[in-house]
């Protein structure tokens, strides 16, 4: 339960937690919901009926963030209160990052891309088209339109440490970093854009290349950090920058004995580049020379989150509420506990 009016302001760091319904998948196998949202930034990890015992996963039940939206919430509702709020930060000058995070499964990508499937319709819509949407409404008011602002847009995938562009092909990139720290992803394409129409189909060409050959498209593109970055140019210098990152899932419970080697190096770069992001995320502010952003590729790709003092995070932990992904589900929201 959020607030339903009024102007949200941006914070510098603003961590929520995003609830999903109990699928039917989960239904059928008499799966129990155990988190609740009780309002206000507050979740609570709950002993259903049937007795089971929580406390082997953690003492402290209860946990708070900015927001927590619950199974009810709509992207759009979501939206209003962690993405919507940082669109202003690029026009401002500044750098703004909105990441997902959660296990396979939890609303990652509905959040983030929504759902290109059906004929749009207005929920089903993700945080990418609707800030894409708001960039172009701000772009037109008067105060911003003697500017001279250019959009652009990029769209690329960090897997195994590598980066893919996902508007070219899937073409591999090369990260540099010159004496200045400046961190550049060489030869990424950088799309210009008239419209916000002209951002969906990026989107739709870059999820298309981020699933297609692959033997098991979507467990293989859980394993892959995606970045949509909304840039705006003056007279070519990068005047603002809007990362959307749609993070690997973060699963618990790999089993060692019985995973393939690619699965188990996959499996330790996507915890190393996410310890990775919880330490940058938790050196925001502070001197750049502290912010450990060479620790992963996707921490250095997104150098620039990290410093300046216009810089804006938000972090979306996606759960889910079965008590099946109860393990997950604690790992995420004491990793979202520790950004804050
Ligand atoms: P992830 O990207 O985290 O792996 P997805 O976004 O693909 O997870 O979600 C998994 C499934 O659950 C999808 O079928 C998606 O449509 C559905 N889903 C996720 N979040 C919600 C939600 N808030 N409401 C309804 N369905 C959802
Ligand atoms: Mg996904």
């Amino acid at each position: 339960m959020v607030p339903k009016k009024g102007k949200v302001e941006a914070r510098s760091i603003c961590v929520c937690v995003r609830k999903r319904p109990l699928n039917s998948k989960e239904v059928t196998k008499n799966d129990i919901d155990v988190v609740s949202i009780p309002g206000n930034g507050t979740l609570l990890l709950h002993e259903p009926k049937q007795k089971v015992d929580l406390t082997k996963y953690l003492d402290n039940q209860v946990f708070h963030f900015d927001y927590s939206f619950d199974e009810s919430s709509t992207n759009d509702l979501v939206y209003r209160f962690t993405a919507k709020p940082l669109v202003q930060t690029i026009f401002d000058g500044g750098v703004a990052t909105c990441f997902a995070y959660g296990q396979t499964g939890s609303g990652k990508t509905h959040t983030m891309g929504g759902d290109f499937s059906g004929k749009s319709q207005n929920n089903a819509k993700g945080i990418y088209a609707m800030a894409a949407q708001d960039v172009f409404a701000l772009l037109k008011q008067r105060r911003y339109s003697g500017l001279d602002l250019c959009p652009y847009v990029t769209f690329f995938e960090i897997y195994n440490s590598k980066v893919f562009d996902l508007l070219n092909k899937k073409a591999k990139l090369r990260v540099l970093e010159d004496e200045k720290q400046q961190v550049q992803v060489v030869g990424l394409q950088e799309m210009y854009v008239s419209c916000a129409e002209d951002v969906i189909k990026m989107i739709e060409m870059g999820s298309a290349c981020r699933t297609s050959g692959q033997t098991s498209a979507n467990a293989n593109s859980s394993r892959s950090h995606a970045v949509l970055q909304v840039i705006l140019r003056r007279r070519n210098q990068v005047h603002g920058k809007f990362s959307l990152v749609d993070l690997a899932g973060n699963e618990r419970g790999i089993d060692v004995r019985s995973s393939d080697r690619q699965t188990l190096v996959e499996t330790a770069e996507i915890n190393r580049s996410l310890l990775a992001l919880k330490e940058c995320i938790r050196s925001l502010g502070m001197d750049s020379h502290h912010i450990p952003f060479r620790m992963s590729k996707l921490t250095q790709v997104l150098r620039d989150s990290f410093i300046g003092e216009n810089s804006r995070t938000c972090m979306i932990a996606m759960v889910s509420p079965g008590m099946s992904s109860c393990d997950s589900t604690v790992n995420t929201l004491r990793y979202a506990d520790r950004v804050k």
